[in-house]
């Protein structure tokens, strides 16, 4: 598609060209009659003229929000689980995501660097399993705000010499509002203090009843300090992943979630991602929110080069325009045009909904005329 030139949009305005043109200068935008218009102009013209814009996107056309999984049960593919640990404050959540990446007992992998990039896998009798490693509960509460569902499996982590903490009620309340089954870690068992049948009668109180005493919530005891049980906890994960028996279609473009995004002086703006569906390689074009980009370099938790990453695999890329917001919907288009075409939209559909506008031209209007 073309573009809208100045003397386009004074048309569709009743306007002088002359006067758009004026105001353009006056906007800072050196203008002639014949120049294209990019979409922050012509929102600004048409702000500055009163005329609210309200973009409506063809439903085929933002296939972010209407897209359905419709794959074929043959093509799907067992995938990873991916898990969240969450808890009260000073419980032990960092200290066991750390502990389990150190038990990374992964054959092949080891010697690498382990690099921070929002998430980790581990391997555990030739089984991977992704953990999120984003602090916990406003990432949890961010992304499911932002209706991205990224976990599988939740983990709450309680201290065996404290006890329910607001914090724990807190994401035992998220996990059971997102439907994700919870294991419940009892940690700081190595502690003299330590009382797992008190955790386990409290926890009764919300619901979460161990095996043992009749319920189907799964309790495991751990030192995340002494990594005791750590082996343990790991089992159990794949065991509820089993019975869940997550599955993702590999075989087409990717859909992935963001987890974290910065600006990284050397690199630019990065992107640490979570592929979801599909399989995401190098040199696809893609929109991440309302940004759009090319996948220059994706790299992995072990810091190693990746041509292409598939579903639950967490990844670092670069080749982004712009940074996108954790929570942000990812996901590749046939080509760049068309991933650029569709993150303007969503740009102006963001900045209209912000201006909180009502309809006299829309750019279904605007776009007719394109
Ligand atoms: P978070 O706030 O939930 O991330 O908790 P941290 O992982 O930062 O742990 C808080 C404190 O508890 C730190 O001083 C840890 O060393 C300590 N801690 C964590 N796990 C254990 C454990 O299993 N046993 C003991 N004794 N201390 C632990
Ligand atoms: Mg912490």
């Amino acid at each position: 598609r073309g573009t809208m030139t100045v003397g386009d949009l004074a048309k569709l305005l009743h306007k002088d060209a002359s006067e758009v043109i004026k105001k353009l200068i006056f906007l800072g935008v050196m203008a002639t009659i014949n120049q294209e218009l990019d979409m922050d102009a012509i929102l600004l013209i048409a702000g500055d003229y009163g005329v609210e814009v309200e973009v409506k996107i063809p439903v085929e056309e933002d296939s972010f929000e209407t897209v359905e999984e419709t794959d074929e049960e043959e093509d799907l593919v067992s995938r990873p689980p991916v898990v969240t640990i969450m808890g009260h404050v000073d419980h032990g959540k960092t200290t066991l995501l750390d502990s389990i990446r150190k038990t990374n007992v992964t054959g092949g992998e080891a010697g690498g660097i382990t690099q921070h990039i929002g998430a980790y896998q581990v391997e555990i009798n030739h089984k991977k399993i992704t953990f999120l490693d984003t602090p916990g509960h406003e990432a949890f509460t961010l992304m499911r705000a932002r209706g991205a569902q990224v976990t599988d499996i939740t983990i709450i982590v309680v201290a065996a010499d404290d006890g329910i903490m607001p914090q724990t009620v807190e994401a035992i309340n998220h996990a059971k509002a997102a439907g994700v089954p919870i294991i419940v870690a009892v940690n700081k068992i190595d502690k003299p203090e330590a009382n797992v049948d008190k955790i386990k009668q409290e926890m009764t109180e919300y619901e979460l009843v161990p095996e043992e005493w009749g319920g189907d919530t799964i309790f495991v005891e751990v030192s995340a300090k002494q990594r005791i049980g750590l082996e343990n906890l790991l089992e159990m994960i794949l065991l509820v992943a089993e019975v869940n028996d997550y599955k993702a279609n590999p075989d087409k473009r990717a859909r992935a979630t963001v987890i974290e995004a910065e600006l990284d002086k050397g690199k630019g703006p990065v992107a640490r991602i979570l592929v979801q569906h599909g399989t995401l390689k190098i040199g696809d074009a893609f929109v991440a929110g309302n940004c759009f980009g090319r996948v220059r370099a994706m790299v992995n938790d072990k810091g190693r080069r990746l041509k292409e990453a598939g579903p639950s695999t967490p990844v670092e890329i670069t080749g982004l325009t712009e940074v996108p917001l954790a929570g942000d919907p990812f996901m590749v288009f046939e080509d760049e045009r068309k991933a650029r075409a569709i993150a303007d939209r969503r740009s102006i559909k963001q900045r209209q909904s912000e201006m909180g506008a009502n309809t006299r031209v829309t750019l279904d209007d605007l776009y007719s005329h394109i």
